[in-house]
């Protein structure tokens, strides 16, 4: 990834907090390591921007030894991320967000113990929570880089918010909307009574079955940002990644004769960037290899082929049937709406369509590549 794809996936992720209102006003700060720099270098978000208005230019290299240049101002919590690249070499990206559920958990000063087996996505039997600092010092650095210390992928900040961090900035962002889920989950369990709380020996069995997820990688591009296009006011915000795979019965037998189906087209909503392009297409070639079956993906929007051209060209190799998947993320609703009138005008020009229902969970890019990741990984 050059410097430019570094910025652009930053700014993602800005855009992303911009539109879920995720961490509240202008709190949280986003980070990618920048490698072959100096040691230690990294990206970091500015601070006092409102995350709609930081720009690739206005993001900050900050050296992990020197610090930011001077006439620069990188997030207050730069100390923060340059311990965190400091002490772990497996982390390519840092997020660090106020989210109401975690924050709340923060503010009791305890952990997220295993009341629920995916406590064990932040690494260990509980997501811990590091002791008080005040917000920007070298002590909350120290604090947060201690509690995550060589094995944690996140954990709260007491009276805080919470950090979470990946390989890269998609992995961080997801483990950190997984986080708030936990602990919105916890705080519900710990209103309705005395949560039960698994054992150490479950706990390392369901270490386990994560490992098998990661022997089975998602493409090291972002899956979970939305391109940005404008969210409804007060529609949902986009949902805790989950790792495992939602269910659904469209992956789960696989057609009785495979040759005479027809191709299965996944329909998305199409961006100017490849970074989100190429894991969906990447991922449908694999799920066609797997499954015996042809994929194909057409786009809504400034992507070619669009699904009138996609399916023109399937009719030139005599194909003039289609099973048809709209594939759901942040500007769904427009695509859902597209799809009566598409269909019609595809039925029209002599290709007949087969609408399915994606799997219900699937509403956004993300959890579309996470799914069709998890049932070939299920093999
Ligand atoms: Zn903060």
């Amino acid at each position: 990834m050059n410097e430019e794809a570094r910025r652009e996936t930053l700014i993602a992720g800005c855009r992303w907090f911009a539109e879920s209102a995720f961490s509240p006003g202008t709190s949280g700060n986003l980070s990618v390591r920048v490698p072959g720099g100096s040691a230690g270098a990294f990206l970091v978000t500015p601070a006092g921007v409102p995350w709609e208005a930081i720009t690739a230019e206005g993001l900050v290299m900050v050296d992990g030894a020197a610090g930011p240049p001077p006439d620069t101002t990188p997030s207050s919590e730069w100390r923060l991320h340059a311990a965190i690249y400091h002490n772990r070499p497996d982390v390519g990206a840092v997020v660090h967000a106020h989210p109401r559920a975690a924050t709340a958990v923060s503010c009791l000063r305890r952990p997220i113990p295993a009341f629920h087996y995916m406590v064990a996505q932040a690494g260990g039997a509980e997501i811990p929570c590091a002791p008080y600092a005040t917000f920007g010092t070298q002590s909350l650095a120290e604090s947060v880089a201690g509690a995550l210390g060589t094995t944690y992928r996140a954990c709260l900040m007491a009276n805080h918010g919470l950090v979470a961090v990946g390989a890269d900035l998609n992995g961080a962002l997801g483990l950190a909307r997984a986080v708030e889920a936990l602990a919105d989950q916890y705080l519900a369990a710990l209103a309705a009574g005395d949560p039960i709380l698994l054992d150490e020996a479950e706990i390392g069995r369901v270490l386990k079955q994560f490992a098998v997820y990661a022997d089975h990688p998602a493409p090291a591009t972002p899956l979970t940002m939305t391109e940005g296009s404008a969210r409804e006011p007060g529609a949902r915000p986009p949902g805790p990644l989950a790792v495992e795979a939602p269910g659904g019965s469209l992956w789960d037998d696989p057609p009785p004769n495979p040759e005479h189906e027809p191709p299965l087209v996944l329909l998305a909503h199409g961006s100017r960037e490849p970074a989100w392009k190429d894991p969906l297409l990447d991922v449908a070639e694999q799920l066609g290899r797997q499954r015996g079956r042809a994929v194909r993906v057409a786009f809504l929007q400034f992507d070619r082929p669009d699904l009138p051209t996609l399916a023109a060209e399937l009719r030139r190799e005599g194909i003039d049937r289609i099973d048809l998947i709209p594939v759901f993320y942040a500007a769904g609703r427009h695509l859902n709406d597209d799809v009566p009138a598409l269909v019609a005008q595809l039925e029209a020009e002599g290709t007949s369509v087969e609408v399915l229902d994606a799997p219900g969970e699937l509403e956004e890019f993300g959890d579309v590549l996470l799914t069709l990741l998890g049932r070939i990984a299920a093999g």
